[in-house]
C-alpha cells in the first residue's frame, strides 16, 4: 500500500495538543509511548490518515481492550516501509494472480467457443435433413444470428480483458525488476549489498572452477572510520561511505562487481584477473581515494583524507567460499597491523 505521511505540517500549538493527548490516551490504556505507538496515536488524532482514523475509531467503539501489539500492527500497516524482499514478494504474488486471471479468461473463452461450435453443428444437422419448413428455418437463422452476436461480444470483451491484463503484467514486470534491483542494492551507497555479494561470489567461484580461470577477491576497510563519525557526526560518516561507494563504482569494469560487505567494509570480485593485476588495481584505487583531503564545500571545514586498508586473495579452485573470504580478511588484517593505508596480498 502507499505509505502515509508520518506527520502533517501543523502549527506548534495544535501539534503540542495532539502530542499531549496522544501520550495521555496511551497512558490511560497502558500502551507504551514508543516512537511507533506514538506515531499511530498522533496521526489518529491529527486525522492525517483517514483509513487509520476509521479503523482505530471502530476498535475504540467496539469496547475491546486495545493493547500495544494492536497499535504495533497498525503501525506496520500504515507506516512501515515494506522491505525490498517484501515488495518483491508482493509483486510476485500480484503477477501470479494476474496470470491466473488471464488463464481463467482464456479458459472461459474456450468454453464459449465450444458452445458456439455446438450451436453451429446442431444447425447444420437440421439443415442436412432437407425437411425444414420456412418457420423452422426462420427460427434457426435467428438462433444462429444471436449465437454469433453473443460470441462476437464475448470475444470483444475477452480482447479488452486481455489487453488490460497484458498492460497490468507489463507494469508489474517493471515493478518486479525494480524490486529485485532494490533487494540487491545498498541503499546508502548505491552499489551491491551483502546479499548481492553472496550471490556473486557463488556464481563467480563456480564459473572459475568450471572454466579454470582466476578469480580475485579484494576486501577493503576504511581506516579509522570511527573518527569521522566521532569528530564530525554520523552524516559526514555516511558521506564518506557514499564517496567510497562511488569511487568503487568508477573502479570496477567489465565483469567486476563491487559491494558493501557491511558497515565500512567493501568487497570487489575480479573474475579472470591475476593476483598481481588485482593488487595493482586495488592500489590505484587506494592512492586515488587518499590523494585529496575531504572537505565540506559549503563551510570549508576540512575532514581529512580517507584512506583504506585492503586485503587481496585468489580463489583456489573448488575450495569453500568461507575459506576464500577468510584469506582475504586475513590479508586485510595484516594491512591494518602493518600500519593501514596499504594493500596486502594473501601469503602464498
Ligand atoms: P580501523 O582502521 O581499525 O578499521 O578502525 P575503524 O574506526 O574504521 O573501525 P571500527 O570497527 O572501530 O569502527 C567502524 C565504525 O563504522 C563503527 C560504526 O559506528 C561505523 N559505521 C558502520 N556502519 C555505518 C554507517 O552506515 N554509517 C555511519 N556513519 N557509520 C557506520
Ligand atoms: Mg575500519
Ligand atoms: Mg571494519
Amino acid at each position: 500500500m502507499a505509505q502515509a505521511p508520518i506527520f502533517m505540517i501543523e502549527d506548534v500549538d495544535t501539534a503540542t495538543q495532539h502530542a499531549a493527548t496522544a501520550i495521555a490516551e496511551m497512558a490511560m490504556r497502558e500502551i507504551s509511548p514508543t516512537p511507533g505507538n506514538f506515531c499511530v496515536w498522533y496521526n489518529y488524532l491529527a486525522g492525517s490518515v483517514p483509513e487509520l482514523r476509521r479503523e482505530l475509531d471502530a476498535l475504540l467503539l467496539s469496547g475491546k481492550t486495545i493493547s500495544s501489539s494492536t497499535i504495533q500492527d497498525l503501525f506496520d500497516k500504515y507506516f512501515r516501509e515494506p522491505s525490498a524482499e517484501e515488495r518483491l514478494q508482493q509483486t510476485g504474488d500480484e503477477l501470479h494472480n494476474t496470470l491466473a486471471d488471464v488463464i481463467r479468461q482464456v479458459t472461459q473463452a474456450g468454453l464459449d467457443a465450444n458452445e458456439f461450435g455446438k450451436t453451429l453443428t446442431k444447425a447444420s444437422g437440421s439443415l442436412g435433413t432437407g425437411r425444414i419448413d420456412a418457420g423452422a428455418m426462420r427460427d434457426l437463422v435467428s438462433e444462429l444470428i444471436n449465437a454469433t452476436k453473443l460470441i462476437g461480444q464475448k470475444n470483444q470483451a475477452l480482447e479488452a480483458q486481455l489487453q488490460q491484463s497484458s498492460g497490468k503484467i507489463a507494469a508489474l514486470q517493471t515493478r518486479l525488476d525494480a524490486a529485485r534491483r532494490d533487494a540487491l542494492t545498498d541503499a546508502l551507497t548505491g552499489i551491491g549489498n551483502r546479499k548481492s555479494f553472496d550471490l556473486s561470489i557463488q556464481f563467480r567461484a563456480q564459473q572459475a572452477t568450471e572454466q579454470r580461470t582466476d578469480l580475485c577477491l579484494v576486501m577493503i576497510d576504511i581506516d579509522h572510520f570511527k573518527k569521522f563519525n566521532d569528530s564530525f557526526g554520523h552524516r559526514v560518516g555516511d558521506q564518506v561511505l557514499k564517496l567510497v561507494g562511488s569511487k568503487l563504482k568508477q573502479m570496477v569494469s567489465g565483469q567486476d562487481s563491487a559491494a558493501r560487505y557491511g558497515g565500512e567494509e567493501f568487497a570487489v570480485l575480479m573474475p579472470q584477473t591475476k593476483m598481481f593485476d588485482a593488487v595493482d588495481r586495488a592500489d590505484k584505487f587506494r592512492t586515488g581515494l587518499g590523494a585529496h583531503a575531504l572537505k565540506n564545500r559549503t563551510t570549508g571545514q576540512v575532514y581529512g583524507a580517507v584512506t583504506v586498508s585492503v586485503g587481496v586473495a585468489r580463489y583456489r579452485l573448488g575450495e569453500q567460499l568461507e575459506t576464500f573470504v577468510t584469506r582475504a580478511d586475513q590479508a586485510l588484517y595484516r594491512a591494518k597491523n602493518e600500519g593501514r593505508n596499504r594493500v596486502v596480498a594473501e601469503a602464498s
